[in-house]
């Protein structure tokens, strides 16, 4: 966790709910009354607002970044680039501020998670902010690119598990939506969105040997494997199927879950946090690398998903 984001008091206590999120709709724009002011390390406040289209990072499981932009005080010319967009936690009864990454995970139904824009207030007093209507903008270009990158990971991780379902001996690892046995879950290390491509890092131990995986079989087949997934993601390209996020409320704490309706009548769904395209008819291709790794000692694969947008 950077500096800039070391949490120290609000100047309020004003938080009474978590943060209302309108970027799973995919909205990039927004106006808000600024609800809190938390003073950060280093001069720097992070605004607390009522509703946002910003998506903040999830230190916890940082895959989507932070998105890009700026805050505007409504009605003044003045205009705060947002440095930092993060998940903090504000304590529902004592009102502390914490990051959330730092809220033990048993601990967090006892706070608020919200979001928070990370600012240079300037010569400003970080008073002033209190109660200001803002105008939130997101960069559309850099949030499109994560869009389109997130979407391209969730369709590589269900082609992945298509394209491997029979290298596994027996039934002990869990299924996806599409009942296949879901890899990418048992043998997930990292995932990162990029604004040009996502990759995955998947690691192979004893566990998941001993849930079935013929590991060996799967690396030396890796070429057939990549080349199966990649006719499953052209197959669902080409159907242009559409992609929603259901939120179970309007709140960033609220679980939402990704859904890809197949033409076959299946739907691919996983839970997640970010934010994604509107369908896959926007994209022209996906194309999905799979690279054998050696890193300390231990067999992984990194899985690289490049999608390629349609010309509009
Ligand atoms: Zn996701």
């Amino acid at each position: 966790m950077s500096a800039i984001g070391n949490a120290m008091n609000l100047l309020r206590g004003a938080i009474v709910e978590s943060s209302r999120v309108t970027f799973p709709g995919g909205a990039v724009t927004g106006e808000s009354k600024v609800l809190d002011v938390a003073m950060l390390v280093g001069g720097k406040i992070a605004l607390l607002l009522e509703e946002t289209p910003f998506h903040p990072v999830d230190a916890t499981w940082p895959d989507q970044p932070a998105d890009r932009g700026m805050i505007q005080l409504k009605g003044g010319e003045r205009t705060f680039p947002v440095e930092d967009c993060q998940i903090f936690g504000v304590h529902k009864e004592t009102k502390d501020l914490a990051e959330m990454a730092k809220v033990p995970g048993k601990e967090k139904q006892n706070w608020f998670a919200v979001v928070a824009h990370i600012i240079n207030p300037q010569e400003l007093e970080a008073g002033s902010f209190l109660e200001e209507t803002v105008v939130a903008n997101v960069d559309a270009v850099y949030r499109n690119a994560l869009n389109t990158h997130h979407t391209g990971c969730h369709m590589a991780a269900a082609a992945l598990n298509q394209a491997t379902h029979s290298y596994w001996s027996k039934g002990g690892a869990r299924q996806d939506s599409l009942k296949a046995w879901d890899l990418d879950h048992e043998a997930m290390d990292t995932s990162m969105i990029f604004e040009n491509r996502s990759e995955d890092l998947y690691r192979f131990g004893k566990s998941i040997k001993k849930k079935g995986l013929q590991t060996e079989q799967l690396f030396s087949d890796l070429e057939k494997v990549q080349q199966a997934a990649n006719d499953f993601l052209a197959q669902w390209v080409a159907s242009g199927a559409p992609v929603a996020i259901q939120a179970a409320g309007p709140h960033l704490d609220d679980t939402r879950t990704w859904h890809c309706n197949l033409p076959d009548g299946r739907e691919v769904k996983m839970f997640c946090g970010g934010s994604h395209l509107p369908s896959l008819s926007k994209i022209a291709a996906i194309q999905y690398n799979l690279e054998p790794l050696t890193v300390d000692g231990e067999k992984k694969l990194k899985a690289t998903t490049v999608v390629t947008l349609k010309s509009e």
